[in-house]
């Protein structure tokens, strides 16, 4: 399956069993001779025969859900399962354009055919304006420029989704990574509907309802827990009120802390989630001055940035150091149940930067990241 991550097994080059790489298809010639290309490492490109490679997930039939991607094997969390070139580009309110359309192969074609078109009726057969509204994918939250993807389009929507999609722009490739310890035959679900997941069952379902044109069946749903829907208003209000905390911060990072809790609980921890969460605590913990604390949170936050983008992404990278070098305000509020910092500590240029930088909004922060 072209775009999904395989892993190799049976060779008798031993060092490349059991690593793993991204399916790069058949040339006419390895389609004859049972072959396929493997880019393992996501770099050296190998030709294998069929039965070297494994699938860690599989499109399946599931009854009257319909199609949804299965874990064929345990799948670790931080896991890449697909890494994949999308079939079309396309700007929201915008009609398709053609020559997109002419370029690709019939077999292209045909793949983006089969994929689900909420807007067909029983008169209307799908169409492609149709297939892309139902799965084209944003490249960012609220961005217009969306990708339609034979593969990453296929995954189901999930209110505690164990996967999360990721575009890099860079290599204009959409990703899936696996955001939690995923069980053989196992649904792999991602997240449609951004920060809305964390709100009650009612408001996601109608959400949707109106946006994707389906009543949701996901686990959370169905057990329509009221533990649940009290535990996620309880993260909407909490979302709200963490700014005013700002001249409170030891509270505020009682509050993140909480909201990380409920996060877990509720099953919608992905990094990127906990990433907002952890910049509101490294932001609290800057204004509260205590070093110890600001070192602690600019951790998570390096934990959170590295699972959800990438080592080498710029703000993973701020985090790391934040997390080795902790920055501290010039001034301090002055509160006289301040803890003193352990060591001095030397105000940085990074930390003033850091500070002028942060937005009314910590949380938009990284909504802006691709
Ligand atoms: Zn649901």
């Amino acid at each position: 399956m072209l775009s999904c991550v395989v892993e190799l097994q049976g060779l008798q080059k031993e060092e490349l069993n059991g690593k793993r790489g991204v399916c790069l298809g058949q040339t006419d010639e390895q389609r004859q001779s049972g072959r396929i290309g493997v880019r393992v490492d996501g770099v050296q490109d190998v030709s294998v025969k069929l039965q070297h490679v494994r699938n860690l997930v599989n499109i399946e039939n599931r009854g009257p859900k319909g199609f949804g991607v299965i874990a064929q094997e345990r799948l670790k969390a931080g896991c890449l399962l697909v890494r994949e070139r999308p079939a079309l580009h396309a700007q929201v309110g915008s009609t398709v354009d053609k020559q997109q359309w002419k370029k690709l192969s019939k077999v292209e074609q045909d793949a983006v055919m089969d994929l689900s078109d909420a807007y067909a009726d029983a008169n209307d057969g799908k169409t492609l304006e149709g297939i892309i509204a139902t799965n084209a994918l944003p490249c960012a939250p609220n961005s217009e420029h969306s990708v339609l993807c034979t593969l990453a389009s296929r995954f189901n929507h999930g209110c505690s989704p164990n996967a999360e999609y990721l575009w890099i722009e860079s290599s204009q490739m959409e990703e899936v990574w696996a955001v939690r310890d995923i069980a053989p035959g196992e649904e792999v679900c991602v997240n449609y509907i951004g920060d809305d997941v964390c709100q009650p069952r009612a408001f996601r379902q109608a959400r949707l309802r109106g946006g994707f044109r389906f009543d949701c069946c996901c686990v959370t749903c169905l057990s329509a827990c009221p533990k649940s829907d009290e535990r996620r208003e309880r993260l909407v209000k909490l979302h709200e009120e963490i700014l005013s905390y700002r001249d409170r911060p030891e509270e505020g990072i009682r509050i993140a802390e909480n909201r990380l809790e409920l996060l877990s609980t509720e099953g919608i921890g992905a990094p990127r989630t906990a990433a907002q969460v952890c910049n509101d605590g490294f932001e609290l913990a800057l204004l509260m001055g205590d070093r110890e604390e600001i070192q602690a949170w600019a951790h998570m936050s390096y934990e959170a940035h590295r699972l959800g983008w990438g080592a080498e992404h710029a703000l993973t990278k701020q985090m790391h150091h934040y997390a080795q070098y902790p920055p501290v305000l010039e001034e301090q509020p002055k509160r006289p149940e301040a803890k003193p910092t352990k060591k001095p500590v030397q105000s940085t240029d990074a930390a003033d930067k850091h500070l002028a930088t942060l937005p009314q909004q910590a949380t938009a922060w990284l909504t802006s990241m691709d």
